[in-house]
């Protein structure tokens, strides 16, 4: 848990904002992330405001102001600004690097680990705040070596550390767009308009939760709907109703996370159980607890609100039979889509889902105008374009599980040295 009770702590960041605030979500959920030990003041008077944040009222443009423990002032920061004043902002240092990695969930962390400490000159590109998935929920209780579990942030940052000790540079807020193969080295752009050019490369991008695809649900995000297990928000929803839409092993750790600060929990499944989908050992703790409630053969059909959430519609799938019901925390846990927009311009192939095919794979995707170009087959992680490896979640027919990416990005690692010896 990185929110500090400021009574016993020294100094935490201190976030001050008002309720429903999108941006003041965006912070938190940074500062969950990247386990930044962080202080949540929720103001809900104009004096407050004006006592607290040191700003005119609730309605001022300059909240949320996030204070830093070295006493630095933020008014209505963008996360860029929040990254540069940690010191975690920086451009690639090099022109060229043997290995880039895209994606720093534990899959690209482990690739860097094993790339860095492996001698290989080792950039990391991340979107957002290292940890990928795993780093959004409370609880890995399944990772070798953690027997009594291990916060997803703090697995992630660790593995940050050691990568950077090895010398890998990670650039956050960076967001891989384009790619371009040419003989011997691959380009890759962002978002930027930074341009890395490597010797090898490793996908490992993962997948993105899946929408509810309702209206308003856009404008609800960060303000009353989450997507992921919202570690960050657990606990501001104490004596409040949850709604957990989903029926995987994500929606159940989640629920039994909520369950520690919320009124009730609502498990939301469209099917009759989570028998097929849920650990059992995740079953047994449902079940158990006082405070879950499963529905089962339900759906989320409308969310309603003003400014913020205030309540959504169930309908149940067998029945028809509608109501609404009052909330301000509703989950999605949805699973997720890959994330390989860039895939088809740069020519690699993927399945109907749009995963990334690799090695033996590969033959039964071909196409005329997609093929393997090369007289030796693939590597088991390599994708269509050699020198280009795909580990974890986005690969095709992967197993979902944080220790297969760490342990895909390490395999990835291995094929592109053998990739760079045959150069
Ligand atoms: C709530 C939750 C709980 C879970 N609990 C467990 C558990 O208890 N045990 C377990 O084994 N597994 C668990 N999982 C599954 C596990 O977290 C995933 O299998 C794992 O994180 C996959 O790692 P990955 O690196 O392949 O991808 P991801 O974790 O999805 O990471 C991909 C990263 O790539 C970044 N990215 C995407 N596109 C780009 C781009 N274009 N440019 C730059 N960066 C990009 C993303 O921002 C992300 O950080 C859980 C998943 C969730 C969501």
């Amino acid at each position: 848990m990185t929110q500090v009770d400021a009574q016993t702590s020294e100094r935490p960041t201190r976030l001050m904002g008002t309720r429903g605030s999108q941006l003041a979500y965006a912070i938190r959920d940074f500062l969950q992330r990247s386990d930044v030990p962080f202080e949540w003041i929720e103001l809900s008077s104009d004096d407050e405001a004006r006592e607290k944040a040191k700003v005119g009222g609730l309605r001022d443009g300059r909240l949320p102001v996030c204070v830093l423990p070295d006493g630095t002032r933020l008014e209505c920061p963008t996360i860029r600004q929040i990254i540069e004043k940690l010191g975690w902002f920086r451009d690639p240092s090099r022109k060229e690097y043997d290995l880039a990695i895209l994606g720093g969930g534990p899959a690209g962390l482990s690739a860097a680990v094993y790339g860095a400490s492996e001698g290989l000159k080792t950039v990391l590109i991340e979107r957002w705040v290292v940890g990928g998935q795993a780093g959004t929920t409370s609880r890995i209780e399944n990772y070798l070596g953690f027997p009594d579990g291990v916060s997803g942030a703090d697995l992630a940052q660790r593995a940050r550390d050691q990568a950077c000790k090895f010398g890998a540079e990670i650039l956050l807020l960076r967001e891989g767009v384009r790619a371009e193969f040419q003989t011997g080295k691959l380009v890759g752009y962002l978002a930027d308009g930074t341009k890395i050019v490597m010797h090898a490369g490793v996908c490992a991008t993962g997948v993105e939760y899946r929408r509810l695809g309702l209206p308003s649900e856009e404008r609800f995000y960060g303000s009353g709907v989450y997507y992921g297990a919202g570690v960050s928000e657990a606990s501001l929803c104490v004596n409040e109703d949850v709604y957990v839409v989903g029926g995987g092993n994500s929606a159940g750790q989640a629920a039994l996370h909520f369950a520690n600060f919320a009124r009730k929990v609502f498990m939301v499944i469209r099917g009759d159980g989570l028998k097929e989908t849920v650990s059992q050992y995740l079953i047994d703790r449902i079940k158990s607890s006082p405070k879950i409630e499963v529905l089962t053969h339900t759906e989320v059909t409308e969310l309603l609100g003003d400014s913020m959430l205030e309540a959504i519609t169930l309908t149940n799938n067998q029945s028809a039979e509608k109501r609404t019901v009052k909330t301000t925390n509703l989950f999605l846990c949805l699973g997720g889509v890959p994330n390989t927009h860039w895939a088809d311009e740069a020519g690699v192939i993927c399945d109907e889902q749009r995963y990334l095919v690799t090695g033996p794979d590969l033959r039964q995707y071909e196409a005329p105008d997609k093929r393997w170009p090369l007289d030796r087959a693939p590597y088991y992680l390599e994708t269509s374009q050699p020198g280009l490896f795909a580990a974890g979640d986005v690969r095709h027919n992967s197993v979902k599980r944080c220790a297969s990416a760490v342990g895909e990005g390490a395999m990835a690692v291995t094929f592109v040295h053998r990739y760079l010896a045959n150069q």
